[in-house]
């Protein structure tokens, strides 16, 4: 069970989580993955980009902010006194840790991938120090560990770290398979690993998500659960659409669609151990727990003829279209394209190319447009690739996600009428051979409109 940031930000909260792992204990061996309370690791992230040249007053400042939640959480949420007092005395002494990490680095005016993870990893180390205690107080025998001491292993690649998966599996059966037998509660730090030579990594933002299924793969778990403050995977954005429903069941190459829409998603890596080892991925509500949850499991099924399970915004993105006569007929020019945007490291979200090969249009994050736009120019048109390189950062994507897509005649027809009929013009388009999500470009000032539409056109709303 892997429960988020915002299943654990009050003393209320973490007392009902305890109380979860205290009722599911009695009948389940269970394992617990918990990520930084919220806000924690945004907090560590503006730390460790300061630390190289903030006076160490304005370190002790965001210092006390930490030590103050994770000490009121605790004093709150743990009534007997002596372990209580333990908490306080491990928060207090992993938080002096921190602060002499910080200081050095504010002494060499220098932070490396490496020291910036081993800060990062200390959100994860603080929460499960509170929930430790609050788990002790209700009796719950439980133990905890890092996610290094756990036994996952990655490699060298600081900030998105990926595990190696073999030796992982091992070091943690043999560290954690043990207690499971003996009813103990063991509690992971999400988020961070370490390397083979024992230097701390962390698995990429969200990445406790990563850290439960890489646990529940190792531990051959019946299944995992990702405990967040909603209802699942939903429809859509209940924020657009308040008819917005829980899909009951996704496939993980679904799920996996529709991970990069949004806070409220998975990470978008942490369905490929249950993918492999088939165990089936519960998203539920930890406030909610009874309530409607998302399956993802191996099952393709497409239940009552539905063609289309959900429909996805994506803000805060800008569409490049990169066009000219030089392009046609050029092997490698993709190949330029794509690498001017790598080697900024710009991630490309969308990509279309029409068989006239005189236009390429990508779609990234807005906030690295600025970045790109220039070094395109110089690459492509002063050598005569391309005449004209140009952007729109007004745009948003539309993504309709569904296996029943698949070999499913007009579907496209119909996402492609429900906008037009919405007098929205659409300036981009995109299907991958999965048939798995159709994408399209719009104006993000039409976003909303057009995700209605389409919600309505396949009665995703409909029980
Ligand atoms: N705390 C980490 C983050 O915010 C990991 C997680 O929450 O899953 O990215
Ligand atoms: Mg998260």
């Amino acid at each position: 069970m892997k429960f988020g940031g915002t299943s654990l930000s009050s003393a209320n909260k973490v007392r009902n989580v305890s109380k979860i792992v205290k009722d599911h204990s009695h009948h389940h061996q269970i394992t617990i993955v918990a990520s930084a309370l919220s806000g924690v690791t945004n907090s560590l992230v503006r730390l460790s980009e300061q630390a190289k040249v903030s006076s160490s007053e304005k370190i002790a400042i965001e210092l006390d902010k930490l030590s103050e939640l994770h000490t009121n959480i605790s004093k709150n949420s743990i009534k007997d006194s002596k372990i209580k007092d333990e908490v306080l005395e491990n928060i207090s002494s992993t938080l002096d840790e921190l602060k002499r990490l910080l200081e050095g680095i504010s002494a060499l005016g220098e932070i490396t991938p490496r020291s910036r993870d081993l800060i990062l990893s200390f959100g994860e180390r603080l929460a499960v120090l509170v929930i430790i205690g609050a788990l002790k107080d209700i009796r719950v025998n439980a133990k905890h560990f890092n996610g290094a001491e756990a036994g996952i292993v990655t490699d060298e690649e600081y900030g998105e770290a990926n595990p190696l998966m073999s030796i992982t599996k091992m070091k943690i059966s043999k560290t954690l398979q043990p207690l499971l037998s003996k009813g103990i509660v063991p509690v992971v730090t999400g988020f961070m690993a370490a390397t083979q030579t024992g230097d701390i990594t962390t698995l990429g933002r969200g990445g406790s998500d990563f850290t439960a299924t890489i646990l529940g793969a190792a531990l051959s778990a019946d299944e995992i659960w990702i405990c967040t403050d909603v209802n699942g995977m939903m429809t859509t954005d209940p924020k657009v659409m308040p008819n917005a429903r829980t899909i009951p069941q996704l496939s993980y190459s679904e799920a996996l669609e529709m991970t990069v829409f949004g806070a409220k998603a998975l990470h978008p890596r942490a369905l490929e151990p249950a993918q492999e080892n088939k165990i089936s991925v519960r998203v539920k509500n930890t406030f909610n727990l009874s309530g409607p949850d998302t399956l993802i499991s191996n099952d393709q099924s497409v239940d009552r003829g539905e063609v289309a399970k959900s429909v996805a915004l994506i803000k805060d993105v800008a569409m490049v279209n990169i066009e000219g006569a030089g392009m046609v007929g050029k092997p490698g020019i993709a190949a330029k394209i794509f690498d001017t945007f790598a080697r900024k490291e710009i991630n490309i979200l969308m990509i279309s190319q029409s068989v006239s090969e005189a236009n390429i249009s990508l779609v990234i994050r807005r906030n690295h447009l600025e970045k790109i736009i220039n070094t395109l120019e110089i690459s492509l048109l002063g050598r005569g690739f391309a005449n004209r390189v140009n952007a729109e950062d007004d745009v948003g994507v539309i993504a309709v996600v569904g296996a029943g897509m698949q070999g499913s005649q007009g579907v496209a027809a119909r996402v492609f009428k429900a906008v037009a009929e919405k007098g929205i013009n659409i300036r981009m388009i995109a299907q991958g051979s999965s048939e798995l999500n159709i994408s399209i470009v719009i104006k993000e000032k039409n976003c909303e409109k057009a995700v209605m539409a389409i919600h309505e056109e396949f009665g995703m709303g409909k029980p």
